[in-house]
């Protein structure tokens, strides 16, 4: 059973147990992460801009565990324990995320709760589990075979994205379910309890094959204990060499605070994206700070930090899958796929379905431009990504322009620009792993591995804080139109909205509240709103359960008396109005697909740019 012989060309078995086991896995992470943002808006009754926020907290900060991941597996638990605990934690969290999904409309305050400590749950489970099982792909390899290194990770990026396209084939079938129209908002159960079984599969399916297939060529287990571990794992465990200073550390945790509170109250993130930018950076820091580093190292360390800054912009934009490009597959795309409605979750899948099919072609096109002597290096793989990345929403952007407030997308657009982004993908993503593995000095490699998926995390949270500026869509303009509210003469500030208006727009999530200064001023519109969607809700419902509904909430619930209206008009206690960006206003979706257009556009040519240097910096290594 154990042929990794030396001269074997195979790939270990173990290979396959790992493929297996992170395949359940990122069906779990994605299947889920298709519904979440569906999910918040529609059962839990919360804004797009909320939505938005929250998912890019929570994918940054699950980009940000990993670091404590590895940290406890390298000194104490060995990775197997890890990916035992984490597949666990984030099949627990799938599980509090279906019983939030069953309970919303009786109890939508506990529902909400549930959904962060769930999130919570995923976010540490994911932090065990994927720095963990990368690590063990490096490890089955003793260091003859280290040249099996690419292709093995080759193939485990498409096992994370075979698990991707399962994940978001089945889980949106199951929990996005739109019928005529009307989305079944108690359907999302259903998907999060798929996503908990698929990750109870993958944690038991790495239970069961460890012992006999993960395992070295001499057929000791791999990724145990730490201290049964010693010389046989070639990735982990080399982080525990670096030795800082208590000084060193002491300002760190001095810089660390001192970061975060300047992203906190100058740019004005919220605590979770301040922690991750602040953290990225603190340890970027740190590292540099370590006396026995040479010039050379220093040199290739600062390539990382380059390469990793310049990332960070393509993840903001290719994680918008999950929150603005699904609104708009939700609301203003017509989906009709060779005469079948697409569920609007389901429309991210061609990123999986495109990963699958194109890895192996790149990485051969890699080799035989490599073959001929003209393989461009790294940092340009990277800049190509940039460029293509930002091609995708160019190309978006211009079939969006002439869409008004009610015309339909084309699905085909959005697959081609999922096509145009996974190929961006593929040449940044695993390049940029296997990047920092060459660069990286041995006893920083897992610390600077954390640097680098800290600039994933700090890319999501980029793609929240994105995300939250999309304009409104059609189908809020459709829905004002039916009760008379001329939506885009208010945001244009042409008319003004009366009191009722005000209202109906804070309960469709279209006004913004500023719940401090209501609160000031003694006025209880919050309760008034979450009454009146714990009362929709109810009412869906009744609908869906084909019982009679009976309106309870009274005439007074929906207006503001003049007296009220009066503060709120003067104290501009909700706002109706466009968002921004620095600086610049969004009118429209032509303007939101411009801005991801103009921020990679600018990263490419900056990285193109710096590509000479880096060559340098690199000494001919990329
Ligand atoms: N889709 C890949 C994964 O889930 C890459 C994500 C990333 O590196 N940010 O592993």
């Amino acid at each position: 059973m154990n042929n990794n012989t030396k001269s074997s060309s195979k790939h270990p078995p173990g290979l396959f147990v790992l493929f297996l086991t992170e395949m359940w896995e990122r069906f779990n992470f994605y299947g889920m992460r298709a519904l979440l943002t569906l999910f918040i808006i529609n059962a839990l009754m919360m804004s797009k801009e909320d939505s938005s926020l929250i998912y890019g907290g929570f994918l940054g900060l699950s980009y940000l565990t990993p670091m404590l991941g590895g940290f406890i597996s390298d000194r104490y638990l060995g990775n197997r324990n890890c990916i035992m605990i984490g597949g666990t934690l984030m099949a627990i969290g799938q599980l509090l995320l279906f019983f939030s999904g069953s309970i919303f409309d009786s109890n939508l305050e506990l529902a909400k709760i549930l959904l962060y400590i769930a999130l919570g749950s995923i976010t540490f489970g994911n932090g065990f589990f994927k720095p963990n099982i990368s690590s063990m792909v490096g490890s089955l390899y003793p260091p003859q075979d280290k040249n099996k290194l690419d292709t093995a990770f080759t193939l485990f990026y498409m096992g994370i994205n075979l698990g991707a396209f399962l994940g978001q084939l089945i889980c949106p079938l199951l929990g996005d379910v739109v019928n005529d129209g009307v989305r079944d908002i108690f359907a999302f159960k259903w998907g999060f309890l798929a996503a908990s079984i698929a990750m109870v599969i993958g944690t038991l399916t790495l239970y069961l094959l460890k012992d006999k297939y993960v395992i070295t060529p001499e057929g000791k287990p791999i990724g145990g204990l730490p201290k049964h571990n010693k010389g046989e794992d070639y990735v982990d465990g080399e982080a525990q060499s670096a030795k800082f200073t208590p000084t060193a550390l002491g300002l760190a945790l001095l810089g660390f605070i001192a970061l975060a509170l300047t992203f906190y109250y100058v740019f004005g993130q919220n605590i979770i994206y301040s922690a991750i930018y602040g953290s990225g950076l603190t340890l970027a820091g740190l590292i540099l700070s370590d006396k026995s580093l040479t010039k050379v190292e220093r040199d290739r360390i600062l390539v990382i930090y380059i390469v990793s800054f310049f990332v960070i912009f393509f993840w903001a934009a290719f994680e918008q899958a999950g929150s603005s490009l699904t609104f708009i597959a939700d609301n203003q795309t017509d989906r009709n796929f060779f005469g079948w409605q697409m569920p609007p979750s389901m429309v991210q899948i061609f990123n999986g379905i495109f990963v699958v099919i194109f890895a192996i072609p790149m990485s051969l096109l890699w080799d035989s431009l490599r073959a001929k002597g003209k393989e461009p290096i790294s940092p340009f793989k990277q800049a190509i990504g940039l460029l293509l990345i930002a091609l995708s929403y160019f190309i978006i952007a211009h079939n969006v322009k002439d869409l008004g407030n009610s015309g339909l997308l084309a699905v085909k657009w959005l697959i081609l620009l999922y096509f145009i982004q996974t190929i961006g993908e593929l040449c940044l993503s695993p390049i940029g792993l296997s990047l920092v593995g060459k660069l990286a000095p041995k006893r920083f490699a897992s610390l600077l591995f954390g640097v680098f998926f800290l600039s994933n995390a700090s890319g999501y949270a980029l793609a929240g804080t994105l995300g939250a500026i999309l304009p409104p869509t059609s189908e809020q303009f459709i829905a004002c139109d039916k009760i008379k509210i001329n939506l885009q003469g208010i945001l244009d500030s042409k008319v003004e909205a009366s009191g009722e208006e005000l209202f109906r727009l804070l309960n469709m999530k279209i006004a913004k509240l500023n719940t401090d200064l209501a609160q000031s001023n003694n006025l209880n519109i919050k309760d008034r709103v979450d009454n009146l969607n714990k009362l929709n809700a109810a009412r869906e419902k009744a609908k869906k359960d084909k019982k009679e509904f009976t309106n309870t909430y009274k005439a007074q619930d929906t207006t503001f008396t003049a007296e009220e209206f009066k503060i709120i008009k003067d104290k501009k206690i909700i706002e109706v109005k466009y968002p921004t960006f620095a600086g610049f206003t969004i009118h429209n979706l032509f303007e939101f697909f411009m801005v991801f257009v103009v921020l990679c556009g600018i990263a490419s040519v900056l990285l193109f740019g710096l590509t000479p240097l880096l060559k340098k910096m690199m000494h001919g290594r990329g």
